[in-house]
């Protein structure tokens, strides 16, 4: 029920002027507390630290002054949170890239926002099993039926669901550690921490490795909710967004009110994990929260038609929700026409001053675009289309200057092709410029859209991976080497070309004044690399 307190209510109606006489006739004491909406919010899985934002948002008083009082709901075995939000038994819900299949059944949902920028759907493998899912031919793995992302990938890598043997998910990381499946699919942000911490070596393999990269926890509703309560959707929205950078911000004080209110089923050590995957799923620095792209909506719609489960031609219109409609100017229109009526005369210079301007913007248009396109060849490499060395360099010193600031983990690695001259004195240069373009867009595949790829000249690049340690870095690096050796590069007459990188590491450090310093590290890395037989990745010291 609508709080008969919102904006609007005076305006009209003889039912709304009755109760009006009504709500003049209560004890004064009733009207101090203005009644609370009920809603509910369906969560996609138990309680649990990735849902952070919306316990926020209700325990620091958001949802409260929107007027709302929240329900929160967490998924039970068997229950689907589209089906509770379209079935009416919740207002509002989460859930993955999914919502567009829905839509294509009929179901009118409407995305709020998008949480997690990436999904933290991975599969897991051990460490000495399968190196990519390609090599998961006939093997056992877990991973739910309707998982759109793990099917996308498989596909993508050639496999149809009837060349792996498909086991449903016991949820348990023991089947993996106990060689009962040989993949299983997890959530980067959940099952690795357990089996990390009982010592087990395991890979990560995910969709984005290969370039498919869908949104994730992503806050819904329903095209009616949104037409019956337009105000209540719009102040629901803005008070989870505010929830979670509350939630960001102060991650301990929520771990407590998850404990306190909705589960002690996690340690705290657990929940920090967590919190830690969450930040770049999420990164709340770079990208503002809830923030959703049509085109990256787009393209998900074109792995799922790809997949065959989408038309080709599917549309998202009325999927996303338009937080700033366009405000109605029509009166102000009447006001201006009545003006320029009445100033009679007066309507004419206008006219001459209104077509001057608009000669005047479109050179202004003329010049921006220009400007723009100049800008472009400044920053980007005309050959691979990776950022120029100027460009990296003024941005990764922004990087540098932000970790050092904030206290964040940064890597950079220097990538040098090995023996290019000899590529290019048997196949010539222009061959020679394909491996470079084949580098690079290898490269851009298999990283995240907060990493920065330069070129810094000749056959040598340049990568920054913020928010990125010792660990994760050495994976990183390891993965790209290998993928790029793995490489076969087609060449006239049905030959292909092989060629292999090596890669200097390092690892920002509180000596690193400035990029400087951490460009001469891992030259230094990379010079080792070279030296110790190339087609390696070498580590800088500390
Ligand atoms: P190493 O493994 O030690 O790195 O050996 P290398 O042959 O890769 O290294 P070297 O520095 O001797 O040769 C680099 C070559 O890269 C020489 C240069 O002609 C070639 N090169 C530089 N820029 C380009 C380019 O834009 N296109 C092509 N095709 N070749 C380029
Ligand atoms: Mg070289
Ligand atoms: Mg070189």
């Amino acid at each position: 029920m609508r709080s008969i307190f919102s904006a609007g209510f005076f305006s009209g109606s003889p039912r709304r002027l009755l109760a009006l006489l009504l709500v003049l006739a209560m004890p004064a004491g009733a009207l101090e507390q203005p009644r609370l909406e009920r809603v509910r919010l369906q969560l996609n899985w138990q309680h649990q630290f990735e849902f952070a934002g919306f316990y926020a948002a209700k325990a620091k008083g958001f949802y409260r002054d929107a007027g709302l009082d929240v329900e929160i709901v967490e998924s039970k075995p068997g229950e689907i949170s589209e089906r509770q939000v379209i079935e009416g038994k919740a207002e509002y819900g989460i859930s993955d890239a999914k919502l567009l299949l829905e839509r294509h059944k009929g179901n009118p949902v409407v995305v709020l926002a998008v949480i997690f920028q990436h999904s933290p759907v991975v599969l897991l493998v051990p460490k000495d099993g399968a190196r990519s899912v390609a090599e998961l031919r006939g093997k056992r793995v877990m991973m739910v039926e309707d998982n759109t992302e793990l099917l996308a990938l498989f596909r993508k890598q050639g496999l149809s669901e009837h060349d792996y043997i498909r086991v449903d998910p016991s949820y348990d990381p023991h089947d993996l550690l106990n060689g009962k499946v040989d993949a299983m699919q997890a959530y980067a942000s959940d099952e690795p921490d357990y089996l990390a911490r009982a010592g087990f070596a395991f890979r990560t393999l995910s969709a984005r490795d290969v370039g498919i990269d869908f949104y994730d926890l992503n806050l819904f509703t329903t095209e009616r909710q949104i037409e019956l309560h337009p105000e209540q959707v719009r102040a629901f929205r803005q008070a989870s967004l505010r929830g979670w950078e509350y939630a960001m911000e102060h991650p301990d004080e929520i771990m407590d009110v998850l404990q306190q209110d909705y589960s002690q089923k996690h340690t705290r050590e657990h929940m920090r994990f967590q919190y830690q995957q969450m930040v770049p799923l999420i990164q709340p620095v770079l990208i503002e929260l809830g923030y959703m792209n049509p085109e990256r909506w787009r393209r998900i719609a074109q792995t799922y038609a790809a997949l065959g489960m989408l038309p080709e031609d599917f549309s998202l219109e009325h999927l996303l929700y338009d937080s700033n409609p366009p405000r109605d100017l029509r009166w102000l229109y009447v006001g201006l026409l009545l003006a320029l009526v009445s100033l009679g005369g007066i309507s004419l210079v206008a006219m001459r001053f209104a077509l001057l301007s608009a000669s005047l913007r479109s050179e202004v248009r003329i010049r921006t675009a220009l400007q723009a396109e100049l800008q472009n060849q400044v920053q980007v490499d005309y050959l691979t289309g990776l950022a120029s060395r100027r460009y990296f360099i003024d941005k990764a010193s922004d990087e540098v200057a932000r970790a050092r600031r904030y206290g964040l983990a940064l890597s950079l690695c220097v990538i040098d092709l090995d023996h290019f001259k000899a590529i290019n004195d048997t196949h010539g240069h222009k061959t020679g410029d394909r491996v470079l373009q084949c580098f690079s867009d290898i490269c851009s595949g298999s990283l995240r859209e907060i990493d920065i790829a330069g070129r810094m000249g000749g056959e040598e690049f340049a990568i920054l991976l913020p928010e990125t340690g010792l660990e994760q870095v050495r994976l990183v690096a390891e993965r790209l080497r290998e993928r790029l050796a793995e490489e076969r590069m087609p060449l006239a007459g049905g030959h292909t070309l092989r060629f292999t990188v090596s890669i200097g590491v390092a690892v920002l450090t509180p000596a690193d004044e400035d990029l400087e310093s951490l460009i001469a590290r891992a030259d230094r890395a990379l010079y080792a690399a070279k030296r110790g037989g190339r087609n390696r990745v070498c580590i800088a010291e500390g």
